[in-house]
């Protein structure tokens, strides 16, 4: 994988084990490692006595009682999910049945655009279908708990309703799998759009949190020139994509040989849908062309 991004693998904290990572946010580790989850996922605790649960992970019975534990003498007031992907919003009915606290989030899985005949099955394996909140969030809308306070920041591209969540009056944003310091994440049609997800990194960068806490591993430092070197990354991605095309028509498999050198192989499939996104994105800003409407299986080349 490319290093043009400042990666932070460093991440050691072991499953059911409660850390407090800043002041008032704890976080806890389920042990549910994978080559997309890195050590698993990670949900977040805001607060004191009463308090908000950010990403109550997937039906893990091992995570969802270690999540109880940790609150126990305390009152779980909000469920705030980041996005419906089956890692991150399950556990929340669980916790929501165990504690009566409402659901928030921006609402339920779909499609970042109208799908084509083939490609329902693909959105039902990773998306979360069960989820609604009982609370639609938009982009700005402010909720306040006891002695914290989270604005909701619409962030489409690695799914259509992904959130992060800035607590107010500190550092610190829950960047959920949108900006994540161990890797980038999967942007993969259906579920994701390529050009959704270039503005809502270009949305991070004008703001002031510094610090982004992820759903999956340690914490993201100096964060606005992370996301630059996000951004930098994708760009040299679409490029080598151009150049590629540019020495002849290609389908994605041939892409990803030349843009992926070195690749984990239980990660072929992803990169030949990143690399789709990326190709939906180029065909949509009239740079390449495709017959039909662009697919896994399509030959892409430049415009002539
Ligand atoms: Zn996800």
């Amino acid at each position: 994988m490319s290093e043009d991004i400042p990666f932070d693998r460093s991440f050691d904290l072991p499953p059911g084990k409660v850390e407090e990572i800043y002041p008032g946010v704890r976080r806890l580790l389920c042990n549910n490692p994978g080559p997309f989850t890195f050590k698993g996922t990670v949900s977040y605790i805001v607060g004191r006595d009463r308090v908000a649960v950010i990403d109550p992970g997937p039906l893990d019975e091992a995570h969802i009682k270690a999540l109880l534990d940790t609150v126990q003498g305390e009152t779980i007031t909000h469920i705030f999910v980041t996005h419906t992907h089956r890692d991150h919003s399950p556990a929340a009915a669980r916790i929501k049945a165990a504690t009566g606290a409402p659901t928030f989030g921006e609402g339920p899985h779909r499609a970042a655009r109208e799908l084509h005949l083939d490609e329902a099955p693909r959105l039902d394996a990773s998306g979360d279908q069960e989820f609604r909140p009982d609370t639609a969030l938009a982009d700005g809308d402010v909720v306040a708990g006891d002695g914290w306070m989270l604005e909701a920041i619409a962030t489409p591209g690695h799914t259509a309703n992904h959130m992060a969540f800035a607590l107010k009056d500190s550092e610190i944003l829950f960047s959920g799998d949108h900006v994540m310091a161990w890797s980038t994440p999967v942007v993969a049609p259906p579920d994701g759009a390529m050009s959704d997800y270039m503005a809502s990194l270009e949305k991070l960068l004008h703001r002031p949190e510094t610090t982004y806490l992820p759903g999956h591993g340690g914490a993201v430092r100096d964060a606005p020139r992370f996301v630059e070197s996000y951004i930098g990354h994708r760009r040299g991605r679409e490029q080598s994509i151009l150049s590629r095309l540019a020495e002849g028509e290609a389908d994605i498999p041939t892409l990803v040989q030349r843009i992926y050198i070195g690749l984990d192989p239980r990660l072929t499939r992803a990169a030949g849908l990143s690399v789709f996104a990326h190709l939906e994105d180029l065909v949509t800003r009239g740079l390449i062309v495709t017959d039909g409407p662009p697919s896994l299986g399509s030959i892409y080349r430049l415009r002539g």
